[in-house]
C-alpha cells in the first residue's frame, strides 16, 4: 500500500537538505541554544547532539526557527509512529479539547480511557488479551518498568530481577538497575544489587565469541544452567525483563528461537517474564508487538512511547493471575491524561487500519537490504541489523584487527562524525549501542518511498564523507 505523503507547507525556503540560514534567523537560533546551554542541566542529551531549534514539524520533517529542514529519523526516540503532528493525532486532540472533557482526572474512569483500553486490547495477541489486566502508570516508560517489577515482586514475594547485557529500561532506580549501560549506573552506588545480568544474544559482538545461532544457544544454556546451579549465587528472582529487539542497545533483535527458550526457561521455573515493548511496540518491528514474531505469550508487557500518539502515556498489561497488589500499590498523579488516551486510541487504530505494520516490515527490509549492499563500498559499515523500522548500522574501524566472530573494533568517533554529517545534510539520526558506535534509524511508520530514498542517500553520503581518510572532525 502507499501512504499518502504529508508535506510541511512551504516556508519560502527549499525543502530537502539543510541550507544556510538567513543571518538574523540563525542568530536567533544561536541565542536560544546559548541560553539553553547556560541554564539547563549538564545532563541534557539530545540537545547536545542536535544543535537545532525546532519551530514547526509535520510528518517526517522538522523545520528549525532558522527555516532549515530535517528528515527526522529519531521520531522522539521511536515515539512518533505517525511522525510529527499527523492529521489523525491532531484531529483527536482538537476533538477532545472541543468536547469539554476534563484533561486531568487522576485514574478516574472516562470514556476516553475506556475507548483507549478497547483500542489497545484489540492490538494484543488474543491469548494474552483474554486474560489481561491493565494498569495506567506515570507517563514515562521508566515508571511502567518500575510498576512491572513491583507487580511481580508483590505477586511472587521475591526480590531479584534477571536482566540482560545491552538492555535499556529507563532511568528511575529499579529500571536503571535493570539497564545495562555501565556509564549511567556507576555513579548511583548499589543500584544493581538485586539484578542478575545475563548475556543477550548479540551476534555481531557475541558474548561467547562465536555469534550466530550458536551464540544464541549458548546464551540460553548459560541462563538455564546459572539458574539451576545451587552454587550459582542467584536467588530465585521475581521476574525476568527483556526487550525482544534492544533499542538503545543498538537495534539488536533477539532470535525468535532464543525468545522461545527464555519463555520456556522462565515458565519451567515459575519466573514471570516481562517484555519491555516501550520502543519496539505499535508496529515498529513489522509486527504490532515485537513478541509476536516469536509467538510467545509473556506474563507482562510494558508499553509507552507510541501508544500515546506522541503524548505521554505508559501502561503495563499483564496476566490477571499476577494482579495481587493492594489498592494504591503503584499510584501517581499523572495517570489520567485524557488527551494522550484519545490521541493514542486514534493512533493505534490508524496503524492497524492503514496496514502500517506491514509497511514497516516492507520498508524496513528494503532499507536494511540497501544498507547491507553498501558494505563493500563502505567498509566502515561493520554490521547492518534490525527488524522493521528499528534499524542499526554499526560502524567499525576496518583497519583494526578482527575478533573471533569477524568483527572489527567499534568506531565511536566516526559515528559522531557521521551523526554530524547527517545533520549537515538535513537528516536527524541518533547513535546507540556499545560505545555509541551504532547509527540508529527509527523513522515514522508513515515514511514515504521518496523519504526513504532521501534518508538512505543522505546517510550514505554522510558515511562516505565522514570516513574519508584523514577526517578527524
Ligand atoms: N524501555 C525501553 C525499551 C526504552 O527504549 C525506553 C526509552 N528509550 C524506556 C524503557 C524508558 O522510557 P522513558 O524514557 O519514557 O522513561
Amino acid at each position: 500500500m502507499t501512504v499518502p505523503p504529508i508535506t510541511l507547507p512551504a516556508n519560502g525556503r527549499s525543502a530537502g537538505p539543510a541550507r544556510d540560514a538567513a543571518p538574523d534567523a540563525a542568530a536567533t537560533a544561536n541565542a536560544i541554544l546559548g541560553r539553553q546551554r547556560a541554564r539547563e542541566s549538564s545532563a541534557r542529551t539530545y540537545a547536545r547532539s542536535f544543535p537545532i531549534v525546532p519551530a514547526r514539524a509535520l510528518g517526517m520533517t522538522i523545520e528549525g526557527t532558522d527555516g532549515r529542514r530535517y528528515l527526522d529519523c529519531l521520531s522522539g526516540a521511536g515515539t512518533l509512529a505517525l511522525g510529527h503532528n499527523h492529521p489523525v493525532a491532531m484531529e483527536a486532540i482538537r476533538r477532545t479539547m472541543d468536547s469539554g472533557a476534563p484533561l486531568h482526572v487522576l485514574d478516574l474512569a472516562t470514556p476516553e480511557k475506556d475507548d483507549f483500553t478497547d483500542a489497545l486490547f484489540a492490538t494484543l495477541p488474543a491469548k494474552f488479551a483474554d486474560r489481561a489486566r491493565i494498569h495506567f502508570c506515570g507517563p514515562a516508560g521508566t515508571d511502567a518498568v518500575e510498576a512491572a517489577l513491583k507487580l511481580m515482586q508483590t505477586a511472587t514475594g521475591r526480590r531479584g530481577t534477571l536482566a540482560f547485557t545491552g538492555a535499556y529500561h529507563g532511568m528511575t532506580a529499579g529500571a536503571l538497575a535493570a539497564t545495562g549501560n555501565v556509564s549511567v549506573r556507576e555513579s548511583v552506588a548499589g543500584s544493581a544489587s538485586e539484578v542478575t545480568r545475563l548475556p543477550y544474544p548479540y551476534s555481531y559482538r557475541c558474548p561467547f565469541g562465536v555469534g550466530g545461532e550458536r551464540g544464541a544457544e549458548l546464551s540460553a544454556t548459560y541462563a538455564e544452567r546459572l539458574l539451576d546451579d545451587p552454587s550459582g549465587g542467584v536467588v530465585r528472582p521475581a521476574a525476568m525483563i527483556l526487550e525482544a529487539v534492544q533499542g538503545e542497545g543498538g537495534a539488536v533483535p533477539a532470535p525468535d528461537a532464543w525468545l522461545r527458550e527464555m519463555r520456556r526457561i522462565t515458565s519451567e521455573r515459575d519466573i514471570p517474564l516481562i517484555v519491555d515493548e516501550v520502543q519496539s511496540g505499535v508496529g515498529r518491528t513489522g509486527a504490532f508487538w515485537a513478541v509476536e514474531h516469536s509467538g510467545i505469550t509473556p506474563d507482562a508487557m510494558v508499553m509507552s512511547k507510541a501508544i500515546g500518539g506522541g503524548l505521554p502515556l505508559a501502561v503495563i498489561v499483564y496476566d490477571q493471575d499476577y494482579d495481587g497488589w493492594l489498592p494504591g500499590a503503584h499510584t501517581g498523579t499523572f495517570r489520567g491524561n485524557t488527551l494522550a488516551m484519545a490521541t493514542g486510541a486514534a493512533t493505534l487504530r490508524y496503524v492497524t487500519e492503514q496496514g502500517l505494520v506491514e509497511r514497516a516490515a516492507t520498508v524496513g527490509a528494503r532499507m536494511t537490504a540497501r544498507l547491507e549492499g553498501l558494505r563493500p563500498e563502505l567498509p566502515v559499515i561493520g554490521d547492518v541489523r534490525g527488524r522493521g523500522l528499528m534499524i542499526g548500522v554499526e560502524l567499525v574501524d576496518p583497519e583494526g584487527p578482527l575478533d573471533s566472530v569477524g568483527a572489527h573494533p567499534v568506531a565511536p568517533e566516526l559515528a559522531d562524525r557521521v551523526r554530524s554529517a547527517c545533520l549537515a545534510r538535513g537528516l536527524i539520526v541518533e547513535l546507540g549501542g556499545r560505545f555509541g558506535s551504532t547509527v540508529r534509524l527509527l523513522p515514522p511508520l508513515v515514511i514515504t518511498d521518496e523519504e526513504t530514498e532521501a534518508v538512505l542517500d543522505r546517510l550514505t553520503d554522510a558515511i562516505a564523507e565522514a570516513s574519508k581518510p584523514g577526517r578527524r572532525s
